[in-house]
C-alpha cells in the first residue's frame, strides 16, 4: 500500500485529492493547522467511511520542527504539497505571510525529504499565476515567467526551489503548473464561488446584488477534481518533470457570471462601462450584478489561456467537464447548500 502526505488537505484540492487517493487504496496522511471538526474545511464534506480512513497531524506549515519531525517519523512515498496562502487578493495586502507559507513551507518540505526520506515524490501545486502579464498565448512550459502579485512571486520562488533541488541534489520533484480550477468546494472568497454562492442567495433572497470587480479579465477555468487527477498522474512517471495543466478554453468574467445566472432562468444584459458597468435581469430590470472598485487589483493578469499539450501526451491527462457544466455544479449545489440539505 502506498503511503501519501497532502499538505493543505483541508482546502478544496484536498477533498478531491484525498478521496482519489483513498479510493485508489492509498494510506493517506494529511496536515492539518487544527483539527477541531470545524477547522477541517472542505474534509467535512468527504464520507464517513473515508473520512475515518484518515490520519491528520497538526503542522503549520511555516513550522520547521514539526515538519522535520513528522516527515521523519512518517516516510511517504508520496507527498503533495498543497498548502498555501493561495488567495491572490490577500497576497497584497499581507505579503510577508504569504512568502513565508508559501515560500517558507516549500523549503520546509523540500528539507526534510533530502534530509530523511530522499526517496519521496514530491508535488508542488505551483499556478498559472506564474505567468502573470503574460508574454505569448497560451502558455506552456517554455512561456517566460512574469508574476503579477506577491502570491505569484512567492509560487515562482516555489517552483524554483523543487527545480533547483532536483537539478542540484537529485530530488524527485515536479512542479504542477495549474491553471484556475475550481467546484462547490472552492473557498468563498474566491470569485468562482464568491457569483455562484450570491445567485444562490439572490434566488432565496438573502442578498439583493452581487457586487464584482474587473469583469473583462479572462480566465482558463477547469475543475478540481480533474485537476488532482493530473496531481497524481505526474507522480506516477518515471521521470519528475513540470507540466501545465488547463483547459484551453478561456472565459471572461462577465461570461462566468451571464453563465451562472443562466443557471437559474435569468437573462443579464449588461448597461453602462467601466466601474458604472451593471447587470440587469432581463425580464423585471432588476439591477442585479454591480461593478465595485473595492475588488479591483492593483496589478491584474488580464488574459490567461494555458496549453497543455505535454500533458496530454506524457500523462494521457485531459479535462473532462467544460465550462458550463462546472458552473452549473457549482450553483446547484450553492442553492443546495442554501436551502440548507447536506451536500453529496
Ligand atoms: P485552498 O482551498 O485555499 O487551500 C489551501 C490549504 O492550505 C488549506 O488547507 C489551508 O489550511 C492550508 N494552509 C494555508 N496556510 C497554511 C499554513 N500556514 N500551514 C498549514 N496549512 C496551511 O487552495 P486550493 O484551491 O485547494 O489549492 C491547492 C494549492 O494549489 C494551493 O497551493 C494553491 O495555491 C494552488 N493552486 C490553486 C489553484 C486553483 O485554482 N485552485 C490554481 C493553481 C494553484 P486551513 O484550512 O487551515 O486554512
Amino acid at each position: 500500500m502506498k503511503k501519501a502526505l497532502i499538505t493543505g488537505i483541508t482546502g478544496q484540492d484536498g477533498f478531491f485529492l484525498s478521496k482519489q487517493l483513498l479510493e485508489k487504496g492509498y494510506e493517506v496522511h494529511g496536515l492539518v493547522r487544527n483539527d477541531s471538526r470545524q477547522c477541517l474545511g472542505s474534509l467535512r464534506c468527504l464520507p464517513r467511511e473515508l473520512s475515518d480512513e484518515l490520519s491528520l497531524h497538526k503542522c503549520d506549515i511555516t513550522d520547521h520542527e514539526t515538519v522535520m519531525v513528522i516527515l521523519k517519523d512518517e516516510q511517504f512515498d508520496e507527498i503533495y504539497h498543497l498548502s498555501a496562502q493561495s488567495f491572490v487578493g490577500h497576497s497584497f495586502d499581507q505579503p510577508r505571510i504569504t512568502n513565508n507559507t508559501n515560500i517558507g513551507g516549500t523549503q520546509n518540505v523540500v528539507d526534510a525529504i533530502r534530509l530523511f526520506y530522499p526517496h519521496t515524490k514530491l508535488y508542488f501545486a505551483a499556478t498559472s499565476e506564474l505567468f502573470g502579464r503574460a508574454v505569448e498565448s497560451p502558455q506552456n512550459e517554455n512561456t517566460p515567467f512574469y508574476p503579477r502579485s506577491p502570491y505569484g512571486i512567492s509560487k515562482l520562488a516555489g517552483y524554483w526551489i523543487v527545480k533547483n533541488n532536483r537539478e542540484g541534489y537529485g530530488l524527485w520533484g515536479v512542479n504542477g503548473i495549474l491553471f484556475n480550477h475550481e467546484s462547490e468546494l472552492r473557498g468563498e472568497k474566491f470569485v468562482t464561488r464568491k457569483i455562484t454562492k450570491s445567485i444562490a442567495s439572490i434566488v432565496t433572497g438573502a442578498q439583493d446584488e452581487l457586487r464584482i470587480g474587473n469583469l473583462n479579465i479572462k480566465r482558463d477555468w477547469g475543475f478540481s477534481g480533474d485537476y488532482v487527477d493530473a496531481m497524481w498522474r505526474m507522480l506516477q512517471h518515471d521521470i519528475p518533470d513540470d507540466y501545465v495543466i488547463a483547459t484551453g478554453e478561456n472565459y471572461s468574467l462577465r461570461e462566468f457570471t451571464e453563465r451562472a445566472f443562466k443557471v437559474v432562468d435569468v437573462d443579464i444584459v449588461w448597461e453602462g462601462e467601466g466601474v458604472n458597468e451593471v447587470g440587469r435581469d432581463a425580464s423585471t430590470g432588476r439591477v442585479l450584478v454591480r461593478v465595485d472598485p473595492e475588488f479591483f487589483r492593483p496589478a491584474e493578469n488580464e488574459c490567461v489561456l494555458g496549453d497543455c499539450t505535454k500533458a496530454r501526451k506524457v500523462l494521457g491527462w485531459k479535462p473532462t467537464l467544460g465550462f458550463d457544466r462546472l458552473i452549473e455544479r457549482m450553483v446547484k449545489a450553492d442553492l443546495k447548500f442554501m436551502k440548507k440539505t447536506s451536500y453529496v
